[in-house]
């Protein structure tokens, strides 16, 4: 897996493109009205390892939430603007981290001109988010539907009004919701330009489904080489958001982070009810960001070799669970229920040292 190596950017304090690690974003889903739930949304992103955040500026107004959480929390910011170009000027001016633009919805060459000009004038980065529900009429009018060419078609020539002024600190997106045409578009857009791009399948649907459409459409692009950024399009908690970007980050051994939970399907040898043990688990130990493989399984016979390549797990018998270390057992007769607590007090041993 050979990452391709593109123009690296920087937004805010964190670097984007070129050797830097794979960036996680999401998307915060408050009001942006509501300064305090927004705020807090913010810290929760940030506390389950967010390095970016966008949030949607629907109108001028709302733009005054910027200087707030620019005060409030040390994580760059970046603008959501669709339509109005006024929007991406203001919130430059008033600091923002990056905007992320929709040129299909400005759809106008001399509006995006002059949010070239702003962004060159405060040193602002831009994202140019293409995305295939809303393309500019020229475009459709000459691919007569929406499809991948269009959008990297689309994407040079509103790169290329940013080139003309002489600002580069670009990204750029190529969003459609099915796998097939994200994969499509993105390769396509790499073998082109140079540009850092930030990836996603848009619009992915509810946790299960989306999680899968975007490992899938995700994975093939990083498995190509091909990303920068990315997000996990969920409708659901944003969280989710980032937890499911990291998964498939660590999966594909680019990013370490977090616990990496290895735990088998169980089956009539278990005689506990794991689901709920691995659940409980998961829940107390995923905001941990330091990474270590951790073991949870069925039956102390079987569990300990098939989960080897563990760094620690237990494994339960009828009433007592063992402890177990890289497929050796560290130690026996821990009662089922203290199992969970001395798992993770193993885990904090071995991350102190
Ligand atoms: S570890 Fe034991 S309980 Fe789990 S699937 Fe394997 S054999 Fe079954």
């Amino acid at each position: 897996m050979k990452r391709k190596k593109t123009k690296k950017i920087k937004i805010g304090n964190v670097f984007i493109g070129g050797d830097s690690p794979i960036v996680v974003q999401s998307m915060l889903k408050t009001n942006p009205e509501n300064f305090q739930e927004t705020l807090n949304q913010t810290r929760e992103l940030k506390r389950a390892g967010c390095e970016l955040i966008r949030i949607a500026l629907p109108q001028e107004e709302t733009c005054k939430i910027i200087p707030f959480l620019k005060k409030e929390v040390d994580i760059p910011i970046i603008g959501d603007i669709h339509f109005n170009h006024k929007i991406a000027l203001k919130a430059m001016r008033l600091g923002i981290d990056a905007v992320r633009i929709n040129p299909g919805t400005i759809n106008n060459a001399r509006k995006v001109k002059e949010i070239a000009l702003c962004a060159k004038e405060t040193k602002t980065p831009v994202r140019i988010g293409m995305n295939i529900g809303s393309m500019e009429k020229r475009i459709l009018k000459k691919y007569h539907k929406p499809n991948a060419e269009a959008m990297v078609e689309s994407a040079l020539y509103y790169i290329g009004l940013f080139e003309d002024i002489g600002w580069t600190e670009l990204k750029v997106s190529l969003k459609a919701s099915d796998v097939f045409q994200t994969i499509d578009a993105y390769k396509k857009f790499s073998k082109l330009s140079d540009y850092p791009l930030h990836i996603g399948v848009t619009e992915a649907g509810p946790v299960f489904s989306g999680v899968i459409k975007s490992a899938i459409g995700i994975g093939i692009l990083l498995y190509e080489g091909i990303g920068d950024t990315l997000r996990v399009s969920l409708t659901g908690n944003p969280v989710y958001e980032v937890i499911a970007a990291y998964h498939i980050l660590r999966d594909l051994g680019l990013r370490k982070r977090g616990i990496n939970l290895i735990s088998c399907p169980t089956c009539g040898r278990c005689k506990v009810n794991l689901t709920e043990i691995v659940e409980e688990f998961e829940k107390d130990v995923n905001h941990f960001d330091k990474h270590l493989n951790v073991a949870i399984m069925g039956c102390e016979v079987n569990g300990p070799g098939e989960a080897k390549e563990a760094d620690i797990g237990i494994a339960f018998g009828a009433n007592k669970a063992i402890l177990f270390a890289k497929g050796k057992v560290v130690k026996t007769g821990i009662p089922k229920e203290m199992a969970k607590d001395v798992l993770k007090e193993e885990i904090y041993n071995i991350l102190k040292q």
